[in-house]
């Protein structure tokens, strides 16, 4: 038998796979029933939306039930503070572990309807936000619905809300609407027949647009430039690139639909109040400090509004709208930055249609965005998210990743939170290290090539640049063993290891270290040398110079970095095993001959052959390159680490 749950959970799940009805945990549906409880008694509950939860996708869990009587007598009370609300209506929860109901629960529970759905619909919005919204409102919707000037949802709007069951619907202006119906069926009906009539009476009175703006594309490099700008300012965050809002960007009322703020009240606290329009790359560091000395400045202004315990935001944008671009969003990985996109999509589309029909969008008050922007029931919200990783917003190239050490280290940096692009000329094996990283952490770039090919490289380095905005540290692991005593090698094998495991690494710092430059933050190169730097060995000639020639690299590298902030440093491990590509094509039985045993034998030779007489692994080597990635090394450059259990025969260091 379906249930009023069942069905709430199966109209939520319609509302929230259409983003112009709610986009990323805003809304709020109910429905109402009686049950049997644990103690055999019949109860009349409803269930409600949890605060935070998104309807898209959502369960059961995700609808607390509440007892519906007790919430009805909160409607005596003559006010109640937000705590007092939350404390109340927590005390009418069936089951206490349930998740914190939404706000407007009360709301919900004031109106005597079976089924209730509270959308922030864009048309509804477009409709309310600006000076003729009541006007206009009732010309689209009719007298049946009622309208409502923006007040903070909580107790009082729920008794306003709840004295208007006699229409059909109540908008609330800069919010959205609430309809409801006595079946499920009903209740979407009305929620779908309310947003399209709105919809259609904004397009019927858009006034005919000219010609599209046109504003030239903005090339790839003033893109790189403007990202790289741009990140030097907003520090380590990761910045999309979303061409959805090119048609916003280049509107010529661009600055117009921005001053309109956010549509719906609950999208500033994802992405502010305001966007920021950025029109080139020269201007980018003077328009994200203008940005925060406004901010900073609105903040001070309303100093005594700020609920006790509760420090400013950090001042930065978290959207920026580029004519000839689209938006640039910020966040803490891609998947972050692109909610941010799509909230961002929706509130400035408002605003847009808003400008196209009626005139300037109109804001809250900048009083009223304070006390929303500093609602500690909305903030309440960004505390259900887990904390960000200790990588979130760091950008690295990882070369070699399809196998081995690469792979290990890319496994390791994606678990840590952070945003890769992963280099193999493996195609098929870096993509399913990819794959595997996307398991744990935000999904990688890929670029399948040779390392030691210069426009490869530089599109590794550009990839990394699109993709996230900029740059913070390179792992250059790509490698091959190739052995042969000095009398046997051929110069095309000689040339083979310098290329692949020394050019490769000169021409990945070449391109990391100006990009790095342009950024103004500083960065970490971390170049996966080998044991063999220091103490190498008899047949395995070419690879052992390659490698103390990438220590020599490092060394420059941190020389010349240093006075940018850019640090260098190598790991060197020894015989690490597990999963790597190394010990294929010959090499394994190459060396067990060499030590006089047999191949299988060669793991525990080497580790009987340490300090520790332990094995080395790939998760070993990753932890110290995380080690010299991170602020943790931040006094530390041009400095060698080795991984390889000790080796006595390889003193000193
Ligand atoms: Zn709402």
């Amino acid at each position: 038998m379906t249930t009023p749950l069942d069905e709430l959970v199966a109209r939520s799940n319609r509302i929230g796979d259409d983003p112009s009805l709610v986009v990323y945990g805003g809304g709020n549906t109910s429905a109402k029933g009686t049950i049997t409880d644990h103690l055999g008694r019949q109860q009349r509950v409803m269930w409600v939306k949890g605060s935070g939860a998104d309807m898209r996708g959502s369960v059961d869990a995700d609808y607390p039930g509440l007892r519906l009587e007790e919430l009805e007598a909160l409607r005596s009370f003559d006010a109640m503070s937000d705590e007092e609300m939350t404390d109340l209506v927590a005390r009418a929860l069936l089951d206490p572990g349930s998740r914190r109901p939404s706000i407007e629960t009360l709301l919900h529970a004031f109106l005597p309807f079976t089924h209730i759905d509270h959308v922030h619909a864009d048309a509804i919005c477009a409709l309310t936000n600006h000076a003729e919204g009541r006007r206009v409102t009732a010309e689209a919707l009719g007298d049946r619905f009622a309208y409502v000037d923006w007040i903070r949802p909580g107790f009082e709007l729920s008794r306003i809300v709840g004295d208007l069951a006699d229409y059909d619907g109540v908008v609330l202006a800069h919010h959205g609407l609430v309809t409801w119906g006595s079946t499920t069926d009903e209740c979407w009906e009305a929620t779908r027949r309310t947003v399209d009539a709105a919809a259609a009476y904004v397009s019927a009175h858009r006034v005919a647009a000219g010609p599209p703006p046109v504003h030239a594309d903005l090339s790839d490099d003033e893109v790189e430039q403007l990202l790289l700008r741009l990140r030097g300012r907003l520090g380590r965050r990761i910045l999309r690139v979303d061409e959805r809002l090119r048609p916003v960007a280049d509107d010529p009322r661009v600055e117009g639909i921005v001053a309109g703020g956010v549509s719906s009240a609950d999208h500033m606290l994802r992405i502010k109040p305001r966007s920021l329009v950025v029109r080139s790359a020269d201007e980018a560091p003077a328009a994200v400090d203008a940005y925060g000395a406004d901010y900073e400045a609105y903040v001070a202004r309303h100093a005594d509004l700020m609920p006790e315990g509760f420090r400013a935001h950090d001042a930065l944008p978290r959207v920026m709208l580029i004519p000839g671009l689209g938006a640039i969003t910020v966040g803490v990985s891609n998947s972050d930055a692109r909610v941010l996109a799509d909230i961002a999509l929706h509130t400035h589309a408002v605003a847009a249609d808003v400008a196209a029909a009626f005139g300037t969008a109109e804001p809250l008050s900048e009083k009223d965005t304070f006390e929303f922007d500093y609602w500690p029931m909305e903030l309440y919200k960004l505390t259900l998210k887990p904390p960000p990783p200790p990588f979130a917003g760091f950008v690295a190239v990882v070369t070699g990743a399809a196998s081995g050490i690469g792979r290990g280290i890319a496994l390791e940096l994606g678990r840590l939170g952070a945003s890769l692009v992963l280099a193999d000329l493996d195609g098929d094996g870096v993509e399913a290290s990819a794959s595997d990283v996307a398991q744990v952490g935000p999904a990688p770039e890929v670029v399948i090539g040779d390392q030691s090919d210069e426009d490869v490289v530089r599109a590794t380095v550009r990839s990394a640049v699109r993709a996230y905005g900029g740059l913070d540290g390179i792992v250059v692991n790509a490698g091959i063993g190739v052995t042969g005593t000095l009398e046997e090698l051929t110069l095309e094998q000689w040339e083979r290891a310098q290329r692949v495991n020394l050019t490769s690494g000169f021409l990945l710092t070449r391109e990391a270290m100006g990009v790095m430059r342009r950024q103004e933050m500083g960065g970490s190169l971390v170049y996966v040398a080998s044991k063999n730097a220091f103490g190498p060995g008899a047949g395995f000639g070419a690879y052992s110079v390659s490698k103390a020639g990438m220590v020599q690299l490092m060394r420059i590298a941190a020389l010349e970095g240093g006075p940018i902030g850019v640090r260098a440093n190598a790991v060197n491990p020894d015989a690490v095993f597990d999963n790597s590509r190394l010990w294929d094509d010959g090499l394994r039985e190459e060396r067990a001959a060499a030590h006089g045993i047999r191949p299988d034998e060669l793991e525990d030779f080497y580790a009987a052959r340490n300090i520790l007489k332990r094995r080395v692994t790939t998760a070993d080597v990753a932890a110290s390159v995380a080690f010299l990635l991170s602020d943790a090394s931040s006094r530390t450059t041009g400095a060698v680490i080795p991984v390889d259990g000790g080796v006595a025969g390889a003193f000193p260091r």
